[in-house]
């Protein structure tokens, strides 16, 4: 099945839904489980480090971060995950985000942030991450608010960002999906 037939396929920018504000998950069901193996694949398809639900259309505060960046015995699944604290010393790392075709650029985030979220048995659970786990969960979890890495840039760069990633759009042939 391609991904064109997907139900959960990857959305990119100008997405109105990249854009929504995502509802807390109250229930973890077999619709739930079903997006999550549909996340992990395409974060493994399209090798991403880390994706949130709203980037394959579903607005729920669920996302995903690649155990490569996490600590050792990390979850990688964090439902309605909130960062409730970050350090003050920040990091300057090329950044991306899928929905973006990977388009990076170098951005500022804390070194280290700490995550409460719950974990896919429904109990409650929180995770300090640094580096690049430090980023990637500050950026997915900003997904769930319908914010998007390029929004922290100077305007300048944001639509150096654009028309990039528009051409390759048309280059990939997306718009014909
Ligand atoms: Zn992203």
């Amino acid at each position: 099945m391609g991904e064109k037939d997907n139900k959960y396929r990857l959305r990119y920018l100008d997405d109105a839904v990249l854009r929504e504000t995502s509802a807390p998950v109250t229930a973890l069901g077999e619709a739930e489980a079903k997006l999550l193996k549909a996340m992990a694949e395409i974060t493994v398809a399209h090798r991403g480090v880390g994706l949130a639900a709203p980037q394959v259309g579903v607005l729920q505060r669920i996302i995903l971060v690649s155990p490569s960046i996490l600590p050792e015995g990390a979850d990688t699944v964090f439902i309605n995950p909130v960062v409730i604290w970050r350090s003050d010393d920040e990091e300057v790392e090329e950044e991306g985000c899928l929905s973006l075709l990977s388009i990076a650029s170098p951005l500022a985030r804390p070194a280290r942030v700490a995550v409460k979220y719950t974990d896919v048995q429904g109990r409650g659970q929180v995770l300090e991450a640094e580096g690049l786990g430090a980023r990637a969960l500050s950026h997915e979890v900003e997904h769930l608010d319908g914010i998007l890495y390029i929004d922290h840039l100077s305007r300048l760069k944001r639509k150096a960002i654009r028309d990039r990633f528009r051409k390759l759009y048309r280059e990939l042939g997306l718009e014909n999906r």
